[in-house]
């Protein structure tokens, strides 16, 4: 199969109001270019490096998202055309984000990771840290970002019961910060392997890489 053949296989089962993100990281710009040319405009990259040199290899009109954990001194190489930083777990990054934001004049759209997995390590808050964050004085203060939604990942397993009842709980703190956060549209969750059950689970957008574009090493 082909980047273009699953590509568009995968989009003929997404719902319209399902936003994919195409999932590139590792891949060589002809593979995203092939994406490209079938008419994907959204890719996810997880290093931020990597991204900027596929943001000048590549025609203007992509929306970069960055998915992957974000190091606070590489802010500044994403920060004049990144669309969507998915993985912002700290105030302490969301005013760096802020900072390099507004040195580039721009606005940028973040959302806040949840843990939401069983798993030690994958990164992320809990509820009562999210609350925290969005209530605090020093997020009021920062106009040059704008928080849009949440992201998680579910435990790594094949327990299809343990990934519902993850997404589910990711689904209801989304619901319950949206009544007071009228900014809250987006909530990121499902990749290759879980995102038919993410998109039961209330999924506005899924990060799908392998089922695209192959396995990576
Ligand atoms: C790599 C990655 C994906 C895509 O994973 P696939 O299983 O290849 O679809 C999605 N989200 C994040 C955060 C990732 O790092």
């Amino acid at each position: 199969m082909s980047v273009k053949n699953n590509l568009l296989q995968i989009k003929s089962t997404l719902p319209e109001h399902i936003n994919l993100v195409a999932v590139s990281k590792t891949k060589p710009v002809s593979d995203l270019m092939e994406g490209y040319e079938a008419g994907q405009r959204i890719f996810g990259e997880n290093k931020i490096q990597e991204m900027a040199e596929k943001w000048e290899q590549m025609p203007k009109d992509i929306q970069w998202h960055m998915i992957g954990h974000v190091q606070s001194n590489k802010v500044k190489f994403m920060a004049p055309f990144v669309s969507l930083i998915h993985g912002v777990d700290s105030l302490k990054l969301l005013q760096e984000i802020n900072k390099q934001a507004l040195k580039s004049n721009r606005i940028i759209d973040c959302l806040l990771q949840m843990h939401i997995a069983e798993e030690e390590t994958k990164f992320g808050l809990d509820q009562e840290e999210l609350a925290s964050i969005l209530s605090s004085n020093e997020f009021q203060e920062l106009k040059n970002i704008r928080i849009v939604g949440l992201m998680g990942m579910a435990t790594f397993t094949d327990k299809k019961d343990q990934i519902k009842k993850e997404f589910t709980h990711l689904k209801s703190i989304f619901d319950q910060f949206k009544i007071h956060n009228s900014q809250f549209t987006i909530l990121s969750m499902g990749m290759s392997g879980d995102y038919q059950l993410a998109i039961e689970c209330g999924s506005t957008m899924v990060r799908i890489g392998s089922s695209i574009f192959g396995g990576r090493n």
